[in-house]
């Protein structure tokens, strides 16, 4: 019998509207595709469920509290049904489960349903305490809409509550985003994640930027907004584990935090990635693609592939330079066989001489200006190595 797996991601790929910034595979929700959606999902819960024991869940998107009432019940009774255990493992103290949610899709019905459920940690997609700006980046949801789904769900019982904002927005400045943050803080979340805008091709706003419509801020400016967000959370308590993500302690995203000390977590739904016994692997992003293969009976995955291990250990120190712990050279060691001295030589002396990475001969991680050019610093590991392929979905039992 293979490993089981603790770690489950859920894609539900429908939006009320599509954000002008956003590039996540979404569509708009239509009422007789999300139910054709939802059979194909059920069908590829059962036939991944005989791996799972899940120590969290995460219902991610595209917007999940899209879903109505209905729909949400069908689907977590399935979800029950196929992992028995899944009851029991809900009253566990560690267990998480989250799910995204858009304000403008919060009711108390909902909230109180999904804490039924077992769902204890909500994701709420707030971006701004600026009504213009929420229009500007073509949010479907106002300030005051934010307000009242953080009361809702606090109402439901909900007590590890993450918001979501972005920063360097088109028109923001530094003492709007601070008064958004000061906000946030009053509100007392455990989890604070802020993003800075980025203007992705094929975008309204990137084709706006394009013709000149928006103007992006500058750097420094968009850097001091940053530096200014860890000063405000850190003196209220919160610490930064991750480049964008801040949490009181002990209430860190366990199911992310597994995903980027890399391991094992599957995912399902169109679009959906997931990591099992080596594979990596990626769901057709195409919702009728996706349900049309699964009513034939056949793997919604697109794309799957192992890495050669030196290119899985290249892999495993980028993802662990985004986070603050980074990596002890033994816990790499054991997990890849391989040596961090001995796989980058060069790139340790370089990046420690120009302050970017710390590196002491036990532990590997970013200086706070490593940070700021993390993605550039974490290409320095990856490595371009041989990979297998298939297009099995690795985590069917059969
Ligand atoms: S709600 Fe989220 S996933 Fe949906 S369009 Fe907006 S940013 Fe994208």
């Amino acid at each position: 019998m293979r490993d089981q797996i603790h770690h489950l991601y859920v894609h539900i790929p429908f939006c009320a509207a599509k954000c002008n910034y956003c590039a996540f595979y979404s569509e708009p929700a239509q009422n007789e595709r999300v139910e054709r959606f939802l059979a194909a999902l059920k069908r590829e819960i059962e036939k991944v469920a005989a791996r799972l024991a899940p120590q969290t869940i995460f219902f991610g998107g595209g917007t999940p509290s899209i879903l109505t009432e209905s729909q949400f019940e069908r689907l977590l009774t399935h979800l029950h049904a196929c992992i028995p255990t899944l009851r029991s493992q809900t009253l566990n103290p560690e267990f998480e489960w989250t799910v995204e949610m858009n304000p403008a899709t919060v009711s108390p019905e909902k909230a109180r349903l999904l804490r039924s459920f077992g769902v204890n940690r909500a994701s709420l997609g707030v971006q701004s305490f600026d009504d213009d700006l929420l229009a500007g980046l073509g949010r479907v949801h106002t300030v005051a809409m934010a307000h009242e789904s953080i009361a809702t769900l606090r109402e439901a019982g909900f007590d590890n509550l993450n918001l979501d904002f972005i920063f360097a927005i088109p028109g923001q400045t530094p003492a709007q985003w601070e008064q958004t943050l000061r906000r946030a803080i009053t509100i007392e979340p455990q989890h604070l994640s802020t993003y800075e805008l980025t203007y992705e091709d094929d975008t309204p706003l990137f084709r706006q930027l394009e013709a000149g419509g928006v103007a992006r801020l500058d750097e420094a400016t968009a850097t001091a907004m940053y530096d200014r967000m860890l000063e405000l959370t850190a003196e209220a308590g919160f610490r930064q584990y991750e480049i964008s993500n801040i949490a009181r302690p002990g209430r860190e995203c366990r199911h992310n935090l597994n995903a980027w000390r890399g391991g094992d977590y599957v995912g399902v739904g169109p679009s959906a990635c997931g990591y099992v016994d080596g594979w990596r692997y990626r769901n057709v992003p195409d919702i009728d693609t996706y349900i049309a293969r699964i009513e034939r009976g056949e793997s919604p995955t697109d794309h799957a592939e192992r890495l050669s291990p030196r290119a899985r250990a290249g892999e495993l120190a980028a993802f662990a330079l985004r986070m603050n712990e980074g990596i002890g050279a033994a816990v790499f060691e054991r997990q890849t066989g391989f040596r961090l001295d001995r796989l980058w030589p060069d790139a340790l002396r370089d990046l420690t001489g120009q302050k970017l990475i710390e590196w002491d001969g036990l532990r590997l991680r970013l200086t706070p200006r490593g940070r700021l050019v993390a993605d550039s610093v974490a290409e320095a590991f990856i490595i371009v190595d041989k990979t297998e392929t298939c297009s099995h979905h690795p985590a069917y039992a059969d």
